[in-house]
């Protein structure tokens, strides 16, 4: 091999940003150090693509030995809250990571407005009295130059105290701005004379009334990132036209020269990714609140059951590209799937019960039966005891009364295996006056016990069963792909028209004994069913469970039928 090619080889491993990060490192930029941020406004609660931007932040900043901090960008005092700061903080740690500082975009609100005074007296920002139609009239079109403002040449004296005075309160609202001074006719529509401050009579989650005017995004995110000496500010390919008016008021400003790189979007399939369509799923009650176990939201998907892991291991997958990026909802599920089934909790429950009388088992005797919790894991897991009687359930479709060939469950004269129990032979289906198959008639096979089976019977089919009596009854919740369509919000007319009216079905399910103890922690997969978890609407009389995701990828076979 050549050493182009050992080079090119590994170049392909990395992806585009730690290339970057390499060559910076090799160039000893910054003295070899990476700082990355997770700037979130919080706004909202996290979703997928944040774990996205997430993984990819904290990511390249762990591998080249470096920090992330987690910055709430609170510039905008109207749609923020802190029940929104502290469930971020949540789902950052949930996820696996831990930030070096945590600050706010607030705690700078002095430091921006002394930029600000600082653009204003190189003769880089003017105080704007044009009302915002005004503006957009004058801005121009991407094609058309646009037009200065009659109050773009205000003395430097002037717009001093212009800006000091709306600062302190004296016009109103929507009345000034204060605007950067560059170039009405340049091609970049973000360059023609952005907006820095606006006048907003509201009151801020941390600085309260301290503040009547707010920096916009442009004038807070690059300075934020500035001050704190970020190296590497990843964000999304919407900034890229932002690019130029960071490094403009970096080099004007001449503070710490932070740089802004940008990767595409991660969308799925079947969902939606927008907070503020996700705020109106839960405003207007679509869902059951943010954490609704079908939003695409980290605290929805961990009360469904997701794991961190195989959250981690599909942004993983899904890598860091710069072409726009809609991932099917089923890798996620696979990465779900593949890691719980490594950690998951055998159980057995019975969702569609019928009745099977063992006849020559011994009335009002019950014995144990020795279940492995996970044959993937022996070692970690061991065992559980489950009870076995005279009158279990097994599933309805478990039996067949005129089977097809290869069927190898329960019908007349068949034979089966009760996992972890005895082989069993069914002798008889009892109907009701319909003709309706009530409740089995089978014996049991007495030394054909699992570990201890001395029959020298083969049996093919094995079924999950539970003991009639021991039997605890749990509601079950199943989910379905929250929207009908792989990408509603490209589809014509309101998204909510799209919404899966099936996406949420609740059953009865009876679950065997040793569930009752299960905590919200646990992940359980409930044999030929899929995988399970407890969800925290449960009390103690009533024990809810929801569906993680099936045993297999069932959606595709729906699709294609
Ligand atoms: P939304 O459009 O969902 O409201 P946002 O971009 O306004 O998202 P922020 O809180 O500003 O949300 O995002 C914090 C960080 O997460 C930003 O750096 C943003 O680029 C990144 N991010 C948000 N959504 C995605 C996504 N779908 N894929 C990758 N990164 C994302
Ligand atoms: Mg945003």
């Amino acid at each position: 091999m050549s050493d182009s090619t050992v080079k090119s080889t590994e170049e392909k491993s990395l992806n585009f940003i730690e290339q970057i990060i390499e060559e910076d490192l090799r160039a000893g930029k910054h003295d070899g150090r990476v700082l990355t941020r997770f700037p979130p406004e919080p706004n909202g609660y996290l979703h997928i693509g944040h774990a996205k931007s997430i993984c990819l932040n904290f990511g390249v900043a762990q591998k080249y030995g470096g920090a992330t901090n987690l910055r709430f960008d609170d510039t905008n005092p109207v749609t923020e809250d802190t029940e929104y700061v502290e469930s971020i903080k949540n789902d950052v740690q949930w996820l696996g990571f831990q930030w070096a500082n945590e600050f706010y975009a607030s705690d700078y609100f002095d430091q921006l407005y002394e930029f600000a005074l600082q653009l204003i007296q190189k003769g880089l920002a003017y105080v704007d009295d044009s009302t915002s139609e005004e503006m957009a009239t004058l801005k121009g079109t991407p094609t058309e130059a646009g037009t200065n403002s009659p109050y773009r040449s205000r003395s430097i004296e002037e717009n001093l105290d212009l800006f000091t005075r709306m600062k302190n309160g004296e016009f109103a609202e929507g009345s000034r701005t204060l605007r950067a001074k560059i170039d009405m006719a340049s091609p970049n529509m973000l360059m023609r004379d952005p907006i820095l401050y606006r006048i907003k009579f509201a009151h801020h989650h941390r600085t309260g009334d301290k503040w009547c005017i707010y920096p916009m995004y442009d004038f807070a995110h690059g300075q934020s990132d500035s001050i704190e000496k970020i190296t590497h500010s990843v964000c999304t390919l919407e900034f890229v036209p932002h690019r130029e008016l960071y490094d403009w008021c970096i080099e004007n400003l001449a503070i710490f020269p932070s740089k802004q790189y940008e990767f595409s979007r991660l969308n799925l399939t079947y969902t939606v990714m927008s907070k503020r369509k996700l705020l109106k799923l839960v405003n207007e009650q679509h869902v059951n609140g943010w954490d609704d176990p079908r939003m695409p939201t980290l605290s929805g998907m961990r009360r469904r059951g997701y794991t961190p892991e195989a959250i981690r291991e599909f942004c993983e997958r899904a890598g860091v590209t710069k072409n726009s990026q809609l991932i099917d909802i089923s890798l996620l599920e696979f990465c779900v799937r593949d890691h719980l089934n490594k950690i998951a909790q055998r159980r057995m429950v019975v969702f569609d019960p019928l009745k099977v009388v063992i006849t020559n088992y011994p009335e009002g005797q019950t014995e144990m039966c020795q279940s492995e919790n996970n044959p993937e894991d022996l070692e970690g897991s061991g065992t559980r005891t489950m009870p076995f009687s005279r009158e279990i359930y097994v599933e309805q479709e478990d039996f067949m009364e005129n089977p097809p060939k290869k069927y190898f469950r329960l019908a007349p004269g068949q034979m089966v295996r009760l996992k972890s129990a005895y082989i069993i032979r069914c002798d008889e289906a009892i109907k009701d006056a319909d003709g309706q198959v009530v409740e089995l008639h089978c014996s049991y096979i007495e030394n054909s016990k699992s570990g201890n089976d001395t029959s020298g019977i083969n049996v093919k089919g094995t079924l999950h069963w539970v003991s009639v009596a021991e039997a605890v009854a749990i509601e079950v919740r199943q989910y379905d792909r929250l929207f009908k369509v792989e990408d509603p919000s490209s589809e014509e007319g309101d998204f909510k028209d799209y919404l899966n009216p099936d996406s949420l079905t609740v059953v009865t399910a009876y679950a065997e004994p040793a569930l009752a103890n299960a905590t919200l922690e646990d992940k359980f997969q409930f044999m030929r069913k899929g995988y399970f978890c407890l969800d925290s609407d449960s009390s103690t009389d009533k024990l809810v469970f929801n569906r993680t995701v099936g045993l297999k990828d069932t959606w595709q076979k729906e699709a294609n039928k």
